[in-house]
């Protein structure tokens, strides 16, 4: 999904048409409070932004910084009439990943669109997706259903060791080594008690429990569907 951030209804209008008509689903914010709003409810599910930077209520500037700082990293394509250079070389240090300047012709900025999505297709991925489960590599966050989970240290190298091997059964033995990393006394029951810690922030009501205890071999993360066994 693209979210689109321009209080010029005319132009919001006309662009979002013409996406919608390449097939891509279009959300349109009129002013920065709508924009952040957007991207804190529904981050996850965008893939771009189009970002005017004369808004009412803030500099798009502002906005983009914020979103940086929260480590959204999506691309960002600036959408101004403003085209003296020191503006590009302020969206661009802002973290912009481009800059298209009004009027623009349709055409480039589809073409602007393509280049910004492969490139972040390409990019190394900050982010592991199990299920309805994401995790954030470089801010640590998980999210479940879109509901973020604050994790502690040890949690979260638990949670990225199972979630970069989904559907194996991990031994006890095998997490110690790797989210300890030193040897622990095997007799030790540190897994399971982090195992019972994550597995109650990972659990929410209504969804089904990601994190299964596998009799006698270990624990093992799925992807939201029950185990046959
Ligand atoms: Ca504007």
């Amino acid at each position: 999904m693209i979210l689109l951030v321009e209080d010029d209804a005319r132009i919001a209008s006309f662009i979002a048409k013409g996406l919608r008509a390449e097939g891509y689903s279009v959300t349109v914010a009129a002013d920065a409070a709508a924009a952040l709003g957007v991207t804190a409810v529904h981050g996850g599910d965008l893939d771009l932004v189009l970002l005017d930077l004369g808004l009412p209520d803030r500099d798009g500037l502002t906005v983009l910084r914020s979103w940086r700082d929260q480590r959204l990293t999506l691309p960002v394509i600036i959408l101004t009439a403003r085209d003296e250079v020191s503006s590009k070389v302020a969206g661009l240090d802002a973290g912009a990943t481009d800059y298209v300047t009004k009027p623009f012709s349709f055409d480039e900025l589809l073409a602007r669109i393509r280049a910004a999505l492969r490139t972040a297709d390409q990019a190394v991925s900050t982010e592991l997706v199990v299920g309805d489960l994401r995790l954030d590599l470089l801010s640590k966050v998980a999210w479940r259903a879109d509901q973020r989970i604050e994790l502690a240290h040890r949690e979260w190298a638990l949670l990225e060791l199972f979630m970069r091997n989904p559907h194996h059964v991990l031994s006890r033995t095998q997490i110690l080594n790797r989210v300890w990393e030193y040897d622990f006394d095997p007799g030790s029951n540190v897994v399971d008690v982090y195992v019972s810690y994550l597995r109650r922030k990972l659990n929410r009501p209504g969804l089904v429990p990601l994190l299964h205890t596998v009799r006698g071999a270990g624990y093992r993360l799925l992807s939201g569907e029950l185990p046959t066994t």
